[in-house]
């Protein structure tokens, strides 16, 4: 074991930093098809007016408000999608449809029920009022009018709008391409029976959905050695296409941790540990687009950085590393801190950060003295209240502390402690 050379970082400088040299992906124009979870890369304002022309809103009569309370003879139908094209006279009336255009002349519509039929002769209640059972043109929406801002997340009534709006594809930013990779000795493939020593690898699958759930599309890369050069090939190849690279393990200061040097040889090495409970080994790096499989010693690069650094052409902008502990609960941690902005923000998202609400804390929450400490609660409501429970041992290897949690409560490092019944602000991750 040897000390790290790495200056521990405040977990929301950290934050900044990484949201720093974070891109933002370009947009791209996608059919409504697959707009879902993606997000709007350009304010949309209506081109026209929704509805776009007067349209009966029941089932009944279009006729003249001044001619409440007379028999009047019945000319004619106005449907959804085949409008009477004539003038509605004095004296008469058109029957008409829910979703029917209101036909020129008439200002009213008069639900069915209010109407009594005789022939082709129709008698309406007195008192009609004009302006009554039909959406006037831009009810809804007026022209002009911005209805959706860059930075929204698409799900169904803004998909729906676009439709209805008439745009059949909307600009997007683009998802960014992860790379995922689980390192270690001890990791075998999920399924197949660990022998003395080995450990399945569960990071992946966790970290899999996490990305997905971040908007990101994701390569596996399986599972890398403890072993410099083949993790140095697999890492260089996988940056070739992707723009971002995920690994777990490997970044603590035993004697087979690589990820910290084999980043420092492929890039910029901005973080290498946080105060922060769990992650403290979390580490971030940058990497210029292009770099040569060749780029193998950190002297080597140095020599070549800003010759090679940037590939000829079509290749802009810098990939990012992040280098996440191997515990399973500091990988997860670690990423809800540091990894979901960062991939929301190359998507364009106004949103980066989960949203908080006050709960109020129903245990005594211990601090760790040089480290804030992210603690998994569960929540349950109490009156107007959220009260915030411990979901147990907070173990940096318990995945069953993150197991069924619904938020996580920020403990600043110290002696103190935070006390029961203390409001503090949850980051949500799921309501109860
Ligand atoms: P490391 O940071 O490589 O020293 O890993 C710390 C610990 O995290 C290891 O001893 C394993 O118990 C655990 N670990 C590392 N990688 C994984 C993985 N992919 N899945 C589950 N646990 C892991
Ligand atoms: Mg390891």
């Amino acid at each position: 074991m040897r000390a790290s050379a790495y200056p521990l970082v405040d977990p929301g400088a950290a934050a900044a930093l990484v949201l720093e040299h974070t891109p933002v992906l370009d947009a791209e124009r996608v059919p409504l098809v697959d707009c879902l979870g993606r997000v709007l890369a350009e304010e949309i304002v209506a081109s026209a007016p929704l509805p776009a022309f007067a349209s009966s809103a029941v089932d009944g009569y279009a006729v003249r408000a001044a001619d409440g309370g007379r028999s009047l003879r019945v000319v004619g139908e106005s449907a959804a999608g085949r409008p009477f094209d004539r003038m509605v006279e004095p004296g008469t009336a058109i029957r008409i449809l829910t979703g029917g255009v209101l036909p020129e002349g008439a200002d009213c519509v008069v639900m069915i029920e209010d109407v009594e039929l005789s022939g082709d002769a129709v008698t309406v209640p007195g008192g009609l009022v004009a302006g009554q059972n039909f959406h006037a043109p831009g009810a809804d929406l007026r022209a002009g009018e911005r209805v959706l801002p860059a930075g929204v997340s698409l799900a169904a009534a803004e998909i729906g709008l676009a439709a209805a709006l008439g745009l059949a594809k909307l600009p997007v930013g683009r998802r960014p391409r992860v790379a995922l990779l689980s390192t270690g000795d001890e990791l075998v493939e999920v399924g197949k029976t660990p022998r003395r020593g080995q450990i399945t690898d569960s990071n992946r699958w966790a970290l899999l959905a996490a990305l997905r759930e971040s908007g990101a599309e994701v390569r596996l890369l399986g599972i890398g050695p403890d072993d410099h050069e083949p993790l140095r090939r697999l890492v260089v190849d996988a940056l070739a296409e992707a723009d971002v690279l995920v690994t777990s393990g490997g970044v603590s200061v035993g004697t087979h941790d690589l990820i910290k040097p084999l980043l420092e040889s492929l890039g910029d090495v901005h973080i290498g540990r946080v105060k922060l409970k769990p992650g403290k080994p979390f580490t971030f790096a940058t990497i210029p687009a292009g770099m040569r499989a060749s780029a193998s010693s950190p002297a080597r690069k140095r020599e070549q950085h800003g010759t090679y650094g940037l590939l000829p052409e079509g290749e802009t902008g810098t990939k990012l590393a992040f280098g996440l502990p191997g515990f399973p609960v500091s990988s997860l941690v670690t990423f809800e801190v540091f990894v979901r902005p960062a991939l929301r923000k190359m998507q364009g998202h106004g949103q980066l950060q989960r949203p908080t609400l006050p709960v109020r804390l129903g245990y005594d929450a211990r601090a760790t003295a040089d480290r804030t400490e992210y603690q998994r609660v569960t929540l349950r409501r109490e009156g107007l209240e959220l009260v915030a429970a411990s979901t147990g041992s907070q173990s940096s290897s318990r995945l069953m502390s993150l197991v069924g949690a619904h938020a996580l409560v920020r403990i600043p490092p110290g002696d103190q402690g935070i006390r029961a019944g203390t409001i503090v602000e949850a980051m949500i991750l799921a309501l109860p």
